[in-house]
């Protein structure tokens, strides 16, 4: 029996039902673009969040592109990531001319570790790389906004976080592409990816926990003048009418037929979010007895919705090892992420080198995914335990 690495299909049969249903309705309706089911969606999924308003966008990395148009970063301005993350978090900083400063990560969470922030955000006020690698060839830049990543479905350390951001006067945007579900209770309230910082994005990639059947993305802000701004660079900086544009934007609107999808599959995403947690639990319970591997850590007081079950191998030759032994079982596996970001040739103009960013570099080495979605059986995950214990 062969193990999907993420299981879109039973999910599907799950909802077949309903998604066939909204996407019917679309296709009669005629709305294709910004239909009525959009609305709808920003706002459950505004109110599951607890912001005040959402703004759908075609895809997560539009997503983050807007908020940081709506931000005003432009060149000359400093844009905090960590480089241990997905491309676009990175890409989209690039795009507007500002500079992507990249900033090591916590070896425990793998999420931006707020005591570098602080040393980066600093260099960059002093415009001194021997306090903290900064890019080269920049000039003076101002520290404007940061975008923490809550990788693989885990909350980044927003209480560490977001008092260096504030006391450095910038914007926080949350990149909460691979987290949206996940919770993090404090004083008693719970509060969830997509509330944190002043615009947060996610991502309804497939394979991302709430997926649509395309691509989608969505912004949310609690801030009544950053809703406007998004709304507006969504359709080309529109102004008051459709034919006046007052300011760039782009095309970055949500499909109506991906957000009737997003209403079907949101109907059971509780579910597949509590799901989620047994999986985990399942395979901590398999493989917390197995030497040399470090599994992923949730802190207390989080959830995460683990959009990867991500796990680290004493070196790079035993992680080979284990990827081999798995494929021989026909288990399939991946790499989050092989290359930080600083190495990547894309962002070879930064002038980053091997050594940058120590801990980034030495997870990347190290660490591999293993199947997790919400419908893998406990039959499934003894015989992945299996292969892994060789
Ligand atoms: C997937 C992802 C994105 C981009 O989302 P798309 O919908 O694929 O454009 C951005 N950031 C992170 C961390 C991601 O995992």
């Amino acid at each position: 029996m062969s193990i999907p690495f993420i299981d879109l299909k039973t999910q599907y049969r799950r909802v077949a039902d309903e998604v066939q249903r909204g996407i019917q309705g679309v296709l009669e309706s005629g709305a294709y673009i910004n239909g009525p089911e959009v609305a709808c969606l920003e706002e459950r999924l505004a109110g599951y969040c607890g912001t005040r308003s959402a703004v759908g966008a075609a895809s997560g990395t539009d997503a983050l592109l807007m908020a940081l148009m709506a931000l005003g970063v432009g060149p000359g301005d400093a844009v905090f990531c960590p480089p241990f993350t997905f491309m676009a978090t990175a890409e989209v900083v690039a795009l507007l001319g500002a500079t992507p400063v990249f900033v090591d990560i916590d070896p425990v969470t793998y999420n931006m570790d707020p005591a570098q922030l602080e040393k980066a955000a600093r260099a960059v006020r002093k415009g001194e790389s021997s306090l903290y690698p900064l890019p080269a060839g920049t000039g003076r830049l101002k520290g404007k906004a940061v975008i923490p990543v809550d990788l693989f479905g885990l909350l980044a350390d927003y209480a560490g976080l977001l008092p260096v951001a504030a006391a450095h006067g910038m914007y926080v945007i949350e990149d909460a592409a691979q987290a949206f579900g996940a919770t993090l209770e404090q004083s008693g309230v719970t509060r969830r990816a997509g509330s944190f910082g002043q615009i947060a994005c996610t991502s309804f990639f497939p394979a991302k926990p709430l997926g649509c059947y395309g691509d989608g993305g969505m912004c949310f802000t609690d801030d009544p003048e950053l809703l406007e701004l998004l709304r507006s660079i969504r359709v080309h900086g529109q102004g008051r009418d459709k034919y006046e544009n007052v300011r760039l934007g782009i095309t970055g609107r949500l499909d109506t037929m991906q957000a009737a999808v997003l209403l079907a599959k949101f109907e059971i995403f509780a579910d597949e979010v509590r799901l989620r947690q047994e999986v985990a639990r399942r395979y901590a319970e398999l493989l917390g007895p197995l030497p040399g591997l470090i599994l992923p850590e949730v802190p207390d007081g989080q959830t995460s919705v683990f959009a990867q079950y991500s796990i680290q191998a004493e070196s790079p030759a035993h992680r080979q090892a284990l990827l081999e032994r798995l494929a021989k079982a026909s288990v399939p596996t991946s790499i989050y992420y092989p290359t930080p970001l600083h190495l990547q040739p894309a962002f070879a103009g930064l002038g980053y080198g091997p050594g940058s960013m120590p801990v980034s570099e030495a997870v990347a080495a190290r660490i591999f995914s293993i199947p997790m979605h919400p419908y893998l059986t406990e039959q499934a995950q003894e015989q992945i335990a299996r292969a892994l214990a060789g």
